[in-house]
């Protein structure tokens, strides 16, 4: 059981809350989406302002909601790919952070022929608990334990936050915590994030990311079918992966090989994706990197609907395991094993991880930038957050863009993460001819590293109640 976390006020996007509350004075929940369409054109409104609602709820609305109960307190940009970190202080003090990475868009490479169609854009990765109970040895938000489940409410607030500073095409449930350990905060958040009368995102633009929770993993098929699913896999047998993953423990292998075939018999109509499921591995060197891996892992997953995400492990400070990351060239050996089988295969860039915002890095963001930020001047604050009446934030001027359909975080191949499943077939098809752009991403991060510079904006007044 997590932590119970109460919040008063309440989160306006909450939509349990909201009901309740209507349902408790007596009023219609037709209100609902006639509230938040008003307060997202005019977010520093206030709550008892918002025309043609009964009068005896105008007052009480005002109590116990609020526009935003959460404060952007910080914001990182890299310098080396234009990913933002976000750290995001919850009402009650607990802090999680959101990661908004940016795709440029631009080809990679003359061959690059889908690069065109990309486009520039951008995917928040938001987290749906704060720290997470299930320690995943690699993992830093694992060190942290479960202070608790984010609210539906909150959850969107990390996009009202991000808005604030770009548009965003795609969401990926892949920031702190374990989204099916909250499965009610986070299908309600994501029937709003969904919702044309609140933020209107696609559902086939939302991936979930789950370690594995078989039974959670079936229900979320049933209640949003269209959402995408990610699968943190890691380990090609059972033995392994119970090393790497205390959960695992609970949750065999071959069930969920069955949740992924059940989910591509169930897309199966879907012409475009045809119901294909992204399998996450962590190499991490000497551990599960090994060509025997390799093989067990192909044999495991072909002629399954998956595409494998290969992400190089991502070093953190107070990771107790001694874990290195594998060379480019134990990488590059890994995945060729794969694409020989003609199994889709990608390497997963590591977005931001100058600022700590790679996968796995997320915990703790204010104790240690990597580098004293504080003396690097601010290009951020040319996308400063407005701050409002009520310290709202005002989102109405801000880039709206269109939604497109994503597997984000995908690929060395920029393309890929447009999320358009012609594309993801298309990429691993030039996969094999591209080869070298994995070494190059490799050597421009060594590149980078040495280089690169970081900016931080302090953003404490954009608390918004
Ligand atoms: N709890 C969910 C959602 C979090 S997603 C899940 O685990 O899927 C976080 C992603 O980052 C997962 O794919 C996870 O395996 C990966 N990750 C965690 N620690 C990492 C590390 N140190 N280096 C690289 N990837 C890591
Ligand atoms: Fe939790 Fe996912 Fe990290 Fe494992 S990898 S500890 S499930 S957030």
């Amino acid at each position: 059981m997590a932590p119970s976390r109460q919040l008063r006020p309440k989160p306006l996007f909450d939509e349990p809350s909201l009901r309740t509350f209507l349902f408790n004075h007596g009023v219609k929940d037709v209100h609902m989406g006639k509230i938040w369409k008003y307060m997202l054109a005019n977010p520093t409104s206030p709550l008892d302002q918002i025309p043609s609602l009964p009068e005896k709820i105008r007052q009480p609305l005002k109590e116990e909601f609020v526009f935003c109960t959460s404060t952007l307190v910080e914001s990182i940009k890299s310098e080396i790919d234009g990913t933002i970190k976000m750290l995001i202080r919850l009402q009650d003090g607990g802090e999680v952070e959101a990661v908004l990475i940016h795709h440029s868009g631009e080809a990679q490479h003359p061959d690059q022929a889908q690069a065109d169609r990309c486009g520039e854009r951008d995917t928040l990765c938001v987290s749906s608990q704060v720290g997470c109970r299930l320690g995943c040895t690699f993992c830093a938000t694992g060190t942290m334990g479960l202070q608790g489940n984010l609210w539906a409410g909150e959850i969107q607030e990390q996009l009202i936050h991000a808005r604030s500073m770009r548009g965003v095409q795609n969401i990926v449930f892949m920031g702190m915590g374990e989204p099916l350990e909250n499965f009610n905060g986070v299908v309600s958040s994501i029937r709003g994030l969904a919702d044309p009368q609140r933020f209107g995102m696609a559902p086939s633009s939302i991936t979930v990311s789950t370690v594995g929770i078989v039974e959670n993993m079936r229900k979320l098929m049933v209640e949003l079918p269209k959402v995408k699913l990610a699968l943190s896999l890691h380990a090609p047998n059972q033995a392994l992966r119970e090393t790497l993953l205390p959960v695992a423990q609970k949750y065999k292998i071959e069930e969920l090989m069955e949740v992924i075939d059940d989910y591509a018999v169930a897309n199966s109509s879907d012409g475009k994706r045809k119901g294909m499921v992204m399998v996450s591995y962590v190499l991490i060197e000497g551990v599960n990197d090994s060509d025997d891996c390799a093989m067990e892992l192909r044999d495991l997953v072909k002629n399954r609907a998956v595409i494998v995400n290969l992400i190089p492990y991502n070093p953190f400070e107070g990771n107790v395991h001694d874990y290195h990351e594998p060379s480019a060239e134990r990488v590059d050996a890994f995945l060729q094993i794969l694409v020989k089988a003609d199994i889709r295969v990608f390497e997963r860039r590591h977005h931001g991880r100058d600022i700590g915002a790679a996968c796995g890095q997320l915990a703790k963001l204010s104790a240690q930038p990597a580098l004293d930020i504080e003396n690097c001047s601010g290009k951020l604050a040319k996308e400063r957050m407005k701050i409002g009446e009520e310290g709202s934030m005002t989102i109405k001027d801000l880039p709206q863009k269109k939604s497109v359909a994503a597997h984000p975080l995908v690929a060395a191949l920029e393309c890929t993460e447009a999320g358009d499943e012609n594309d993801l077939a298309q990429a691993a098809d030039a996969q094999q001819r591209k080869r070298w752009l994995i070494s190059a991403s490799v050597v421009a991060l060594a590149a980078g590293a040495a280089t690169l510079v970081l900016l931080r904006r302090k953003a404490a007044r954009s608390a918004c109640r």
